[in-house]
């Protein structure tokens, strides 16, 4: 069986390396992160969007999958950009968000100031969530996605990573050709960032699915370690 990769974006790479699991991109309009279904009988969405095109990543979703067969959502870090979609999307799906530990208060409360959803002009609403950790491991079918944490671009931020296909997400850490996450916002820290990303760029990455713009099917590697250097440069 094929995986397809889809997006109403440009991006259509087909990859066999599993039996019975799709990964799909379903959203990254405009502000929005890049939303991932990772589709098997245990189906996944890694990261949300702002919600302002929900609709959207629905019906991306409804064109894959009956919606409600998915039960899990994953944040990468609290960021509104990741997270404003989150509530729509788990009142639609039934689905349970799960997020770092360090940020599974803030998203409890509905913080406004380090979700950065202020800045958006929007506040935050109160999110049920279930706090991950360091070392936890996601079911996803033929994945099993674990959890790293990698602080630095926010203080929640983690990595999900599966060690047989050698595919990484990421999230705002490091990007695809050099790029990096920022470090200027509320829990941000430069030499956090810097630790995290070589930590990255010590594992086999093969496929790098970040949480903004391109991803990459073939040397994620190759990509973590131009981020790397390009991060060492502001210190
Ligand atoms: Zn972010």
């Amino acid at each position: 069986m094929t995986i397809a990769l889809l997006t109403k974006h440009k991006y259509n790479y087909p990859d066999t390396r599993f039996d019975n699991m799709e990964i799909h991109q379903i959203g990254g309009l405009y502000y929005d992160s890049n939303i991932y279904l990772l589709k098997s009988e245990k189906s996944l969405i890694i990261d949300t969007g702002t919600g302002a095109h929900h609709d959207n990543v629905l019906k991306n979703l409804r064109g894959i999958m009956t919606p409600e067969d998915v039960d899990t959502i994953i944040l990468t870090h609290r960021h509104f950009d990741h997270t404003g979609g989150a509530e729509s999307l788990q009142s639609a799906l039934e689905a349970e968000i799960l997020v770092h530990e360090s940020a599974a208060e803030s998203l409890r409360q509905g913080d406004d100031v380090t979700t950065a959803a202020r800045a958006f002009g929007k506040s935050f609403p109160k999110l049920k969530v279930k706090a991950l950790k360091e070392g936890d491991e996601i079911n996803c079918g033929e994945m099993k996605l674990e959890v790293l944490h990698t602080p630095g671009h926010s203080i929640c931020s983690i990595a999900l990573y599966d060690r047989v296909t050698k595919t990484l997400f990421p999230g705002d850490t490091v990007y695809t050709d050099g790029g990096i996450g920022r470090w200027d916002l509320p829990t941000g820290n430069y030499e956090e960032l810097v630790k995290s990303i070589r930590r990255l760029s010590k594992m086999e990455v093969t496929t790098l699915y970040p949480g903004h713009g391109p991803f990459s099917q073939n040397d994620g590697n190759r990509h973590i370690a131009l981020g790397l250097k390009y991060a060492e440069l502001w210190g």
